[in-house]
Formats: C-alpha cells, structure tokens, sequence
C-alpha cells in the first residue's frame, strides 16, 4: 500500500482538514491548523506532502521522524501542525488497515468514558450564570471560562474584583460537585497572575490555564511555588522538548493540542513525559471534529487523561459546528459529560466529503482580533 493523494481543504469556521488517499482506497483525515494561520499551514502540508506520496503509510513513526526532522529548520507552530494533521490521518489509515481504533493500536483503552468540558462566556461573559446553567441542564459536570477581556498591564482593583466574581457566579451555579477552569489566555503578566491566582484559590478552579504567555514560561517556577490553584498550560507548546521545562517548573496539567502538537504520534509521548512528573493530561481543543476525534483516542489510551476540551457552542463557532461535516453525530453526543468510547477502526468518525468539498469552495479568513488597551499600545488577546 502507498500514499497516492493528499488533499487539503480549508472549511468554516475556522479549520483546515487533509485528506491522505491510499493506492487500495483507504482515506485517512487529519486536521493541521493553526487558528488564525490556516492558509499558512495548507502551504507546509503541501510542501511536507512531497515526502509522503509514494511511500507506504503504515510507518508512521518513520513518517513522523522524517517530517519532523527532515528539514533543517524544523519546530514552531506552522510545520509542527501540519505535521500533527499528517500523522492523524496516517493513524486512521492504519486502524481502517488493521481494522482498529486508534486507541487499540496504542495498547488498548483504559477507561470507557472520556470526562469533556463546555466552553460558557466568550470574552465578554455578561449572560455567564444562564450558560453555565444550560451545560449543567446538559449535563456537563465541568465548564470552562475565560477570566477577563483585555486586562491592564497590573490588573486593577477592579479587573481583579470582576474576575473573582465570575468565578464565584460560576462557582455558585455549579455548586461543589462540579468543576470551573479559567483561562487566563496569556493576558495577565505575571504579578497579576499571582495576585489573582491568590484569590481565586478559595472558589476551588480545577486548573488556571496560561496564567502567563508561553514566552515566559522561565517564570512558571515561581507561579506554581506561590499558587494553591493548579497551574494548566500547553496549547502554544509544540513538542516534548517544549513540554520538558514547563513540567519541570511543576505545571499540573498538561495540556497539548492534537492539531498543533505533532499528532497523535507526539502528543502520545508528551503524556508520557508528563507521566513521570505526576502530571495529567487536558488536551486543547477548540476546534473540528477531527482533531476531537484524534484527542479522544488519546484519552481513551492514556492513563494520566484528566479531561478533554472540545467545541460545542463555543464563542468561535457561528453558523458552522463540530458536527457540520461528519455523517454521524454519535461519537460526538456526551452523556452525563461524558463521551462513550466506540469501536470504529481509526479516528472513529465518517468525514462528510461532499460537505467539507463545498465548504472548501467558500474557504474562510479567520483571524483573533488584535485588541488595544484604552492608551492604544498593543493588548494581548
Ligand atoms: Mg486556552
């Protein structure tokens, strides 16, 4: 068997999805995208392609190696996507081959059930108390939210005073039981965030996520010593390399994304690494079905798994969803929170062609806004 044919296509609202094709007509579906940059990451599957058609897809570690290593330049958010998107599509074309699902090629499941989250609030959360009532109603047993919109550079008395209040708004929603995440997004510096951190403790968020930008990660040490709230971060790390110092500063949750993070392949070996540092396994993702597909093969196989993100509803998604372009909606419907662990060979999921085909006629150029704070100077979004 070899790789005949890869195709990308760029589909609302935000995505970019390949589509590898074998010599014997297996189709394997990946999703390598940088949100914001899709355009650009089409361009580097392209390229990368070049070392893929002809070969046979079945060795996927030599695939992986090559892909990534093969270029003198090599890393960074662009090619490490494209090469994430790759590598899942070769792990559906492998479990379509062996007639199983990703998860039992990676040793089998460890779990029946994947425990996932609902995005609630957006940037802006002003009507937080009946989102966060509509998941619990759903059945979500935990949500995330972000803290706070463009935050000055030492947050005010006031920014700070808001924060905690949403939290605690949620907190009393959801009640002890269930679970909040805040996203801090980067938008805090790092004196903020430890002050904030100090406050929020008392509201029992299951993790802060990138309480600082990944650009100063060297200061996590210190964030983790003084934060009694678990400390999440990892969606702008790209590769165990990346995830080494952030686990040695002592983060609790790792949290790589399956479409930026070099695949399953990678992603894979990052939870192993956070294995050893006692660290648990939160996988990002905000976007299709594919990459949600891809993360919860991972979930299914990996024993330090604490909880998955996904898209459902979430503030980015408008007129298109997670379950626009797949033909059945049953591994995406979550009971109790939960998603059910299935047996379909691969990723687990039938891509709708004809409607990623169509959706790719209309593209997309999605960009995060470039948001400024009151004095005009650039604000982190
Ligand atoms: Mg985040």
């Amino acid at each position: 068997m070899k790789i005949a044919r890869i195709e990308t296509f760029l589909v609302p609202p935000r995505w970019l999805f390949c589509r590898v094709e074998t010599d014997d007509g297996l189709v394997g579906w990946g999703e390598p995208v940088v949100e914001g940059r899709a355009e650009v990451v089409r361009g580097a599957v392209e390229v990368l392609s070049e070392l893929l058609v002809g070969q046979d897809p079945l060795r996927i570690e030599d695939h992986w190696q090559v892909l990534t290593r093969g270029g003198f330049y090599r890393g960074g958010p662009v090619l490490s996507s494209a090469v994430a998107g790759l590598d899942q599509a070769l792990w559906d074309i492998a479990g379509q081959a062996y007639g199983a699902p990703v998860h039992a090629l990676l040793g089998g499941p460890v779990r029946d059930t994947v425990r996932v989250y609902a995005w609630v609030g957006g940037d802006e959360p002003s009507r937080l108390r009946e989102q966060i009532t509509a998941q619990v109603e759903a059945g979500f047993t935990a949500v995330k939210m972000n803290a706070a919109g463009a935050t000055s550079p030492v947050a005010t008395a006031a920014e700070t005073a808001a924060v905690v209040a949403r939290v605690a708004a949620a907190r009393e929603v959801l009640g002890p039981d269930r679970d909040v995440a805040v996203d801090f997004h980067g938008r805090f510096t790092a004196a903020s965030a430890r002050r904030v951190l100090g406050e929020l403790a008392p509201l029992h968020p299951l993790f802060v996520e990138e309480p600082v930008v990944p650009e100063q990660s060297h200061l996590l040490p210190g964030l983790v010593t003084t934060s009694p709230v678990p400390l999440a971060t990892g969606e702008r790390l790209y590769s165990r390399a990346e995830f080494l110092p952030v686990l040695t500063a002592g983060v609790a949750v790792a949290q790589p994304d399956l479409s930026h993070a070099g695949g399953i392949s990678e992603v894979r070996r990052i939870a192993s690494l956070a294995e050893t540092f006692g660290a648990l396994l939160a996988p990002h993702c905000p976007l299709g079905p594919i990459a949600l597909a891809a993360s919860l093969q991972i979930a299914f196989a990996t024993p330090n798994f604490l909880i998955q993100e996904q898209s459902r509803g979430i503030h980015y998604n408008k007129d298109t969803d997670l379950l626009s372009y797949v033909v059945d909606p049953e591994p995406f419907r979550f009971v109790d929170g939960h998603a059910r662990r299935g047996d379909r060979p691969g990723l687990g999921i039938t891509v709708d062609e004809a409607a990623v085909r169509a959706a790719d006629r209309t593209g997309h150029a999605w960009r995060n806004p470039v948001w400024r704070h009151p004095d005009g100077s650039f604000a982190e979004w």
